[in-house]
């Protein structure tokens, strides 16, 4: 069986960053010694909006759609901005294409990694923040309206429908990461329940379905403790479920626990599709100097390779996801092909290079 992977390259640091994964990805498969990715290159992002004027062509949607998986570099560029100011957004707009309902951001330190925290529990952290991506602040996030020079409005919707399938995943994340830790597992719902409506029935359907994972341990927090809890003790944290505009802005204060954006990979999972790319965006600040860190997007890639195991029933897969994550934890015990944002001074293409040593010799 041959899958077959939709490329977005994106833009600003988004190309550089792709072409050593799709080198990391082809060394896995044939360590693995089997031919089983297609990968097929979409247009889509601010340089092809400027050229074109369209920032995500109803092709590549459709070609995406068609495919077993997607990966997408990072997309949007600050000086390419719609009539309205706003910056195109393709990868907000797939999410919305293919319903992909569950951000999964993962977060965890590999050893030998050095991290802002400097209490030892805080090496122990590994938890998952999952961040509905449909709706929330975002679902409406092209009709804001600004009343003259007066006021603004902007929308927040949460459905019944969306709701109950993100909390569904989540639960059935955490059994599966209870099952591979050999311990129980725990939801927390983060909301703000205490001043809103709409959050005050998004916590009420998590608490329905939760009752039918008893085994789990589930409970709710407002966000603004949250990110709190989340600086002082994230090794207690396993599941983390909340809205799109609470999961956009904790996403980054989990990547900032683990030293960079450029260790952060995540998934947008539907019922029907899935994307896999950095959390980070296209860093224009250090595009086209060959010094951004590949390892977020290299990771994204190795959670490409679960998902679509554990989707098709291919152990194959799982085990190239997990041959990348080693070789990523290799690269990272030591400074010597770390990028400027980890506190080294290797170029992208040594610490891919690296990478793709660790596994070769693994
Ligand atoms: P977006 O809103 O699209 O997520 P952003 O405005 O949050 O983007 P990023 O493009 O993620 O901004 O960049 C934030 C900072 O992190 C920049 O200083 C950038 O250089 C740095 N950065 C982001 N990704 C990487 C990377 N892979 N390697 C090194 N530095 C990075």
């Amino acid at each position: 069986m041959v899958y077959r992977i939709a490329v977005f390259e994106g833009d600003g640091i988004g190309p550089e960053i792709m072409a050593p994964t799709l080198e990391v990805l082809d060394t896995v498969l044939a360590k693995l010694g089997r031919d089983l990715l297609d990968y097929t290159m979409l247009p889509a992002g601010a340089a092809h909006y400027k050229n074109t004027g369209e920032a995500l062509p109803t092709a590549s949607i459709e070609a995406a759609r068609a495919s077993d998986a997607i990966l997408l570099s990072a997309m949007g560029l600050p000086d390419i901005r719609k009539p309205d100011g706003t910056e195109i957004t393709p990868q907000i707009e797939l999410r919305f294409a293919l319903n992909l309902y569950a951000g999964v951001r993962p977060i965890r330190v590999f050893p030998g990694q050095s991290i802002p925290l400097s209490d030892p529990r805080a090496r122990d952290m590994d938890f998952v923040l999952v961040r509905e991506s449909t709706e929330g602040l975002f679902a409406h996030m092209n009709e804001g309206v600004i009343h003259g020079q007066e006021a603004a409005t902007e929308t927040l919707r949460i459905t019944r429908a969306t709701s109950e399938k993100l909390f569904d995943f989540s639960f059935r994340l955490a059994e599966r990461r209870a099952k591979a830790k050999g311990r129980r597992g725990r939801v927390t719902c983060v909301d703000k329940a205490n001043v809103f409506r709409a959050f005050w029935f998004f916590r009420s359907i998590f608490e329905e379905r939760a009752r039918a994972f008893p085994e789990l341990v589930t409970d709710t927090a407002y966000v603004d403790a949250m990110a709190m809890w989340m600086v002082q003790r994230p090794w207690e944290f396993d599941v983390m479920v909340t809205e799109n505009m609470f999961g956009d802005i904790l996403s980054d204060l989990a990547a900032g626990l683990v030293g960079s954006l450029g260790l952060a990979p995540s998934a947008d999972i539907g019922d029907d599709a899935a994307v896999f790319q950095p959390c980070h965006g296209s860093a224009p600040d250090i595009a086209g100097h060959g010094v951004a860190n590949p390892l977020a997007m290299i990771l994204s890639a190795a959670m490409m390779l679960d998902w679509l195991g554990a989707e098709q029933q291919d152990d194959a897969l799982i085990q190239g996801g997990a041959m990348i994550e080693d070789a990523v934890s290799v690269v990272l015990s030591d400074a010597t092909h770390l990028t400027g944002d980890l506190g080294g001074q290797a170029t992208t293409g040594d610490c891919a290079g690296a990478v793709i040593a660790a596994l070769k010799s693994a």
